[in-house]
């Protein structure tokens, strides 16, 4: 069975640690539950002995009520106890969540293209919510259930060193045989949980192409297969239930052995005149007792195991390094940006063809670059590399005179501003979504922003104003609006240089009349580099750079490049324009 002692104190340590006074206070709770446990029996005895021996009525109040009030005492410390561990558990799993989101959202862009967004939930919720009973119950509960277990022995020793060595022994031999036990159903129910997957995910797929299926006949087939798997399913699952079933009957055979042992105990000393009727009583309330924790035990040992395979997941993401790291340089310079490319490459994955090879460039300050090439031929990739989503494999970017590798990420980022091809768009107010969250821009700010781009009067057409709230990914604004709204934070941002990602879909004339405005409004002294996908954008570059799969295959002025009747921006501009501006 592996349990990875060392991480479990390394991830205890960190996150339970902080909550020193809550943790030591349900160390007491649980101490004091078990101590309480552990005198029910000793009032019995003496209720017993008292009621078959002096039978003194005051003493036999006495003691019931001590009992009642002794199961009280135990329920509100076990209410309590749940209180508290619920708080710790929760209170360190929300940390590591935290810590967790943070240290994914340091990550690069590299690291979220490898890990799709379900798989990042399960590890930040899945794993996470799975721990929080590890904090706060099991690695106490195991201490506690041991500590219980041992408890009763000595008690039971004190009794009698020979009901202390057979019920010990029964104790540790049960934990063993039911641990045991347990692993062997553990398969099973692997197998089956495999088998469900299997067949939501066939049923999932196929309704999803029903219209398929039922177009090319393939019915007869999917139900053929749907039944195969069923039929697969039934003897997995009855395995599964029959070994569940036994590991019952184990469990109350093995706890039966236990009373068995302590019954002919308890009739041997009786018979020697060595105990009392209600020392019997108690022993065999003891036995009784040993019932709980030892079931506890086997669970949260499995539940131990469990967390480990947790625990190894989380451990790695978290010792997961960012390939992007800062630089030293904390400020880039001010007003238009130079960009300068020299020999860059750069491939997604190191043993990937790359997609971009060998760039060179440079762009004055204040100048604007139009980037063309066909679909795939690297643009957005190289638009990439400017914000330093990415490094280059090969070369260097610089901006403003600066290799991005040399800046910090908040420098550059500040100076530089990237309109995406799709324009994202937070379910979170009109303000929150121009100003990305940033609370050191005025409303008037915005306003003024919005009113200069033409969007006033759809402002005024939203119920609240800036307090509109968006709806989920942007819907119920038109690609155009979402692209406004895309200039709009930039303009609010005032970089130096401005990427700009045209969106490929078509846009009506009076929205794309407004969003000609905007760019041209956005570039007034800024550097810009935009990858062009209509003819008025591309008019308004003073260099054009060519790109295809990868490479440049032609760099100019775009004035000079209209005057080579050989160019292939003349070619471009002539022929396939529409082919390569879609
Ligand atoms: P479009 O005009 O369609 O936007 P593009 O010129 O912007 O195309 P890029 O998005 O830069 O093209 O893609 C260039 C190449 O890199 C393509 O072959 C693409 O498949 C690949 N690519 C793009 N993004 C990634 C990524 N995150 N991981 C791996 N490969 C990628
Ligand atoms: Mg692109």
């Amino acid at each position: 069975m592996g349990i990875p002692l060392r991480q479990y104190y390394r991830l205890l340590a960190r996150y339970l640690s902080p909550q020193k006074r809550m943790v030591s206070l349900l160390g007491i709770l649980i101490v004091a539950n078990l101590m309480l446990q552990l005198a029910r029996p000793q009032l019995l005895r003496i209720f017993v002995d008292t009621a078959t021996g002096t039978r003194s009525d005051y003493a036999l109040g006495v003691t019931a009520l001590a009992f009642v009030i002794v199961a009280l005492l135990g329920s509100a410390l076990e209410a309590c106890s749940e209180y508290v561990s619920e708080t710790v558990g929760w209170t360190a799993a929300n940390k590591l969540r935290g810590d967790l989101a943070a240290h994914c959202l340091a990550l690069d862009m590299s690291f979220h293209k490898a890990h799709t967004p379900g798989e990042l939930i399960e590890r930040l919720d899945g794993d996470v919510t799975k721990l929080s009973r590890f904090f706060s119950q099991l690695v106490i509960g195991v201490f506690a259930n041991a500590l219980l277990l041992v408890g009763v022995v000595i008690v039971l020793f004190r009794e009698d060193y020979r009901v202390g060595i057979g019920l010990g022994v029964f104790t540790l031999s049960a934990v063993g045989v039911l641990t045991y036990l347990r692993g062997i159903a553990v398969p099973y129910w692997a197998a089956t949980r495999q088998l469900s997957g299997k067949f939501y995910g066939f049923l999932a797929e196929h309704l999803a192409g029903t219209e398929d299926i039922r177009a090319n006949g393939a019915r007869g087939y999917v139900m053929f297969r749907f039944f195969e798997q069923l039929r697969a399913w039934l003897p997995a699952m009855r395995k599964a239930y029959v070994a569940d079933v036994s590991l019952w009957g184990a469990t109350i055979l093995t706890f039966a052995l236990g009373n068995a042992i302590a019954f002919g105990l308890s009739a041997y000393l009786w018979a020697e005149g060595l105990v009392t009727i209600g020392a019997i009583f108690m022993i065999i309330q003891y036995t009784e007792l040993l019932r709980w924790p030892i079931e506890q035990i086997r669970n949260q040992m499995q539940e131990l195991q469990r967390a480990g395979a947790s625990i190894a997941r989380v451990v790695s993401l978290l010792e997961k390094r960012s390939r992007v790291v800062d630089g030293h340089v904390s400020a880039l310079p001010s007003g238009p940006l130079s960009v300068e490319l020299r020999g860059t490459s750069f491939s997604y994955e190191p043993d990937e063809d790359p997609v971009l090879q060998d760039i060179t460039l440079r762009l004055e300050p204040g100048k604007v670059l139009g980037l063309l090439g066909r679909t795939g031929s690297g643009k957005t990739t190289l638009a990439r590399l400017l914000l330093r989503l990415y490094d280059p494999t090969d070369g260097s970017v610089e901006i403003g005179g600066v290799s991005t590798r040399d800046t910090t990420l908040a420098a550059l980022r500040s100076k530089v501003a990237f309109v995406t091809q799709d324009v994202q768009l937070f379910q979170a107010t009109i303000r929150d979504n121009l100003t990305l969250f940033d609370p050191g821009v005025t409303d008037n700010q915005a306003l003024a922003v919005l009113s200069e781009l033409g969007l006033g009067a759809w402002l005024d057409s939203q119920p609240l104003g800036l307090d509109t709230v968006l709806a989920p990914g942007g819907a119920g604004m038109s690609a155009g609006e979402a692209q406004l709204l895309a200039l709009a934070r930039c303009f609010l941002m005032d970089p130096g240089l401005v990427v700009l990602d045209e969106a490929s879909s078509r846009l009506d004339p009076a929205t794309e009349h407004l969003l000609e405005r905007a760019v041209t409004r956005l570039l007034a002294n800024r550097t810009g580099v935009i990858i062009a996908h209509r003819l008025e954008t591309v008019e308004r570059a003073d260099d054009i750079l060519i790109l295809e799969h990868g490479h440049v295959i032609e760099h100019g002025s775009r004035v000079d490049l209209l005057h080579q009747p050989d160019s292939r921006f003349n070619a471009l501009l002539q022929t396939g324009l529409k082919e390569l501006l879609v």
